[in-house]
């Protein structure tokens, strides 16, 4: 059984170790340079800050195990807590992250797979009872990009799982993190700032006395600026987060802004209509966009194309 894997994602990658482990011959084919997709963190003056995901959790008993295993003593744990009004956000609920950057991850998943980076995929036709991917046949083909992606290459509409967008901004700021909070919450959707977090939370990651701040702007606000000059909205960004954690804007540093176009899946959203023979997705095209639900759907993916193949 030979499966191309569009995206080399979380999602992507456990399905690929899932499908090598039992035999099978699984190309990645991932279009940017790096590994983890959303799963995305980046070099910030001389800190590692976590530009994509923030933190993961790790509910479910099979996925905890199989991230223990892969991540060994990069997986650390969160310990302040995140307050959302006022309030303690889910008390005791454990938060992970790798110690040197949640991109991390990508790298050790993808030890031993056969990965091709720079590889955009532009089509995926249909050739008897194979698919063609670049080229090349295979007998089937999993997705794990953001629906409105793996639609166009699977032929489908992109309004059927509505993604919504997000804007990042990353500030830096010469005042050392006093400790007592990690992040800032408003999941209303009804303010700017959606998700303020602290990266000095992450042990090691931020160095010489200074605070790096990520900021998360809601759904609205970035579907309203998703176009705009990119130096706008992280001044505007900035300023409000300011306001909200009471920083000095004298003891400002370095910033960047990250256009997510497709960030999250809809809350709610339906799952897509049936596919054709021979093509699958993983990811929050099918399930909720968190790591540790991605994880879980390049398992479930990875299952049924053994069953299917019989290996
Ligand atoms: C800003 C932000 C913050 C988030 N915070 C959290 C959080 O704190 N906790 C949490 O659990 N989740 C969080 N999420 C959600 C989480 O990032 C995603 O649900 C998860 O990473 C998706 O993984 P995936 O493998 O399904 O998809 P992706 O990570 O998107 O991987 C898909 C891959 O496919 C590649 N690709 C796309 N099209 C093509 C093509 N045509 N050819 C080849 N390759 C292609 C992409 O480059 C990408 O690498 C966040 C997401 C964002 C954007």
């Amino acid at each position: 059984m030979r499966i191309a894997i569009i995206g080399a994602g979380i999602s992507g990658l456990v399905c690929a170790r899932r499908l090598v482990g039992q035999g099978a011959q699984v190309l990645l084919l991932e279009k940017s340079r790096s590994l983890a997709g959303r799963c995305a963190s980046r070099k910030f003056g001389e800190h590692v800050v976590d530009s994509g995901v923030q933190y993961f959790t790790l509910r479910n008993s099979v996925v905890r195990k199989e991230m223990q295993s892969v991540s060994g003593d990069q997986l650390q744990t969160i310990s302040p807590p995140i307050f959302e009004r006022g309030k303690v956000y889910r008390e005791g609920e454990e938060r992970f992250y790798l110690a040197e950057g949640n991109n991390r991850l990508g790298k050790l998943l993808a030890e031993g797979l056969e990965v091709r980076k720079e590889s955009e995929v532009r089509g995926v036709l249909p050739r008897g009872k194979k698919w063609e991917v670049g080229g090349e046949l295979f007998d089937g083909v999993v997705s794990s990009a953001p629906w409105p992606q793996s639609a166009a290459l699977f032929g489908m509409r992109e309004s059927e799982v509505p993604f919504e967008p997000n804007l990042t901004a990353c500030l830096e700021y010469s005042i050392p993190w006093d400790g007592s909070r990690y992040a800032t919450l408003d999941s209303t959707g009804l303010e700017p700032l959606a998700w303020v977090g602290c990266e000095n939370a992450k042990k090691g990651r931020i160095l010489n006395e200074k605070s790096v701040y990520v900021v998360q702007a809601s759904t609205s606000y970035s579907r309203e600026h998703l176009e705009a000059d990119p130096a706008l909205w992280i001044q505007d960004l900035q300023v409000r987060f300011e306001k909200e954690w009471g920083l000095d804007r004298e003891k400002r540093g370095v910033t960047f802004g990250h256009r997510w176009r497709y960030a999250r899946r809809s809350r709610g959203a339906p799952p897509p209509s049936a596919l054709a023979d021979g093509l699958y997705l993983c990811g929050d095209s099918v399930t909720d966009s968190r790591v540790e639900s991605v994880w879980q759907s390049g398992i479930e993916v990875a299952e049924l194309l053994l069953a299917k193949g019989g290996l």
